[in-house]
């Protein structure tokens, strides 16, 4: 397809910077021959510079009414509308899902950014009773300062905006660090804040690989860190985040998460949610299922109408409304996958449908890789079944009593992400309590999101602050607020007041 490179730029206290003379390219992963953009490749002086304007800018953003804050972002809202198809094509054409993928994520961005429109005239705090009478005390939010945000490549627009938007509501200025396989993403969504009306300093837009994030992460003027990545770069994120001591990180990273089919399982709809969860986005979501957990007395039966259903699938340019699933985003992401293929062979998982890298005519320029499904019986040490592939990889893992599924879900280092396919509510709720996890579905896929529900997981799969509405919490202080209205003054527990 073709779509006009972009000259990419940072974007620092409100100035796109001259182009530097390091750059680096963005291709697109259907056709790696098309560049999608070239980008300066940042440097520690340019965090530095981007961390600055952020704090010079944060006094007078605080200070700026919540509901004028508020309307920058449904200024935002109205150009998001207006650009969705470009938006949605860029993305496509960037990271390699499919154009309807692209447009649904458009629009939970878009979402993101009309929730925080609407609560911009309700800030979120508390009133609490006090023991004397004449006081009134309150729980009042205080925006924390400079939030630096570093975002993976697989939901360019969504993710950036569930972090971006509530930052910058709550009165935080924002330095962004889009993935370098998907700056183009970055830069139009910074481009679309400039136009907003967001005020210079607020937001600032540095282009790089890791080492300009963790520019970002070692900058001591930086008060919040949101990550959204893989679990190593988010371990690594918080210890060093450790020597800050006032400062918050939120970490959302990767995982292992499952479908569960129970012997009373619908199994038309357990089939579609098991097909969706793998292999929506080529498996590279960060709740895409790694395992189908099914009951033993109906594996056979699911797992031949599986099979069927997965050969069906159409592997194809993200363009095309034929296919259902795109290219993987680089020769590094097909590697690992075809070698995860291969470990799951050799720890005797019996595979039932064979996937690989696709080279003829249509898929020769591209990153594409089929989907791969085996059955294997669940163990400890087996790897293949416990570690985020991130790709089209599934195991199909028999399972005998409910409790034992229990214990196959939680035996993985991760947990976010859970579906249950029962008619039963015992069975449900047992999975509900019993399972690890931050984000469950009952007769559902285990992905999908919705702005105003918090998003994130457990274990190695996020540090408690989830995404979203959720990160609130992360991007403000909480403080008491206590007012008297006697004309003396009572003291608490009884505490005296007398100065003699
Ligand atoms: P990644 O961890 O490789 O990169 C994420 C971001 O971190 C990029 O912008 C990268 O440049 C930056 N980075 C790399 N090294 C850094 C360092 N040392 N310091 C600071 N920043 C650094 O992840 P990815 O390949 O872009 O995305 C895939 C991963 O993201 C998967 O593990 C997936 O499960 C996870 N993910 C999680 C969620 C969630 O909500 N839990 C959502 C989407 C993706």
């Amino acid at each position: 397809m073709s779509i006009s490179p972009i000259a990419g730029r940072h974007f620092v206290a409100g100035q796109w910077l001259p182009a530097s003379k390091e750059t680096f390219a963005s291709r697109s992963p259907a056709n790696h021959n098309e560049v999608v953009g070239t980008f300066p490749l940042g440097t520690p002086n340019v965090a530095h510079d981007a961390v600055a304007a952020a704090k010079a800018a944060f006094p007078g953003w605080r200070r700026t009414s919540r509901i004028h804050r508020g309307e920058c972002f449904d200024r935002l809202a109205r150009f998001i509308d207006r650009d969705t198809d470009n938006l949605a094509k860029l993305m496509a054409h960037e990271c390699g899902k499919t154009l309807a993928e692209c447009r649904a994520e458009v629009i939970e961005g878009l979402h993101m950014v009309q929730y925080v429109f609407g609560t911009a005239r309700m800030p979120t705090g508390v009133i609490v009773a006090s023991e004397i009478a004449e006081k009134d005390a309150f729980v009042r939010r205080k925006p924390k300062g400079v939030v630096a945000v570093i975002t993976p490549w697989n939901f360019p627009f969504a993710v950036p905006l569930w972090m971006l938007a509530p930052s910058l509501l709550e009165g935080n200025t924002a330095v962004f660090k889009p993935s370098e396989d998907t700056p183009s993403v970055g830069q139009r969504i910074v481009e679309l804040f400039v136009e907003a009306g967001f005020p210079s300093g607020t937001i600032n837009l540095v282009h790089g690989d890791g080492s300009i994030g963790e520019a970002l992460v070692r900058n001591p003027d930086v008060s919040v860190v949101l990550f959204t990545g893989s679990y190593d770069v988010g371990r690594r994120i918080q210890q060093i985040s450790a020597d800050f001591f006032d400062r918050s990180v939120a970490a959302e990273m990767g995982s292992k998460s499952a479908v569960i089919v129970c012997e009373d399982a619908n199994l038309d709809l357990a089939v579609n949610a098991a097909v969706i969860s793998a292999f929506k986005t080529s498996g590279q979501r960060c709740v895409s299922a790694g395992r189908i957990l099914v009951a033993e007395k109906i594996v056979d039966e699911f797992a031949k109408r599986y099979a069927a259903s997965v050969r069906r699938l159409r592997v194809g340019d993200p363009m095309d409304a034929q296919s259902f699933t795109g290219p993987v985003i680089n020769e590094g992401a097909c590697e690992k996958v075809l070698s995860y293929n291969a470990l799951a062979k050799q720890e005797g998982g019996e595979v039932l449908v064979e996937g690989g890298r696709l080279s003829d005519a249509s898929h020769k320029n591209g990153y594409y890789v089929s989907p791969f499904v085996y059955r294997m019986e669940h163990g400890s040490k087996v790897r293949s079944i416990r570690e985020e592939v991130f790709g089209p990889h599934v195991a199909l893992i028999p399972f005998k009593t409910n409790e034992d599924a229990v214990r196959i879900y939680n035996d993985t280092d991760y947990g976010l992400s859970m579906a249950v396919i029962t008619e039963s509510f015992r069975n449900m709720r047992l999975f509900r309590e019993e399972c690890e996890f931050g984000m469950g579905y009952v007769n559902l896929p285990c992905i999908g999101a919705e702005v105003h529900l918090p998003f994130g997981g457990v274990k190695k799969s996020g540090n408690g602050h989830p995404s979203a509405a959720g990160l609130v919490d992360v991007v403000t202080h909480k403080m008491a607020w206590t007012v008297n209205h006697g004309t003396e003054i009572k003291m608490a527990q009884g505490l005296s007041a007398d100065v003699g």
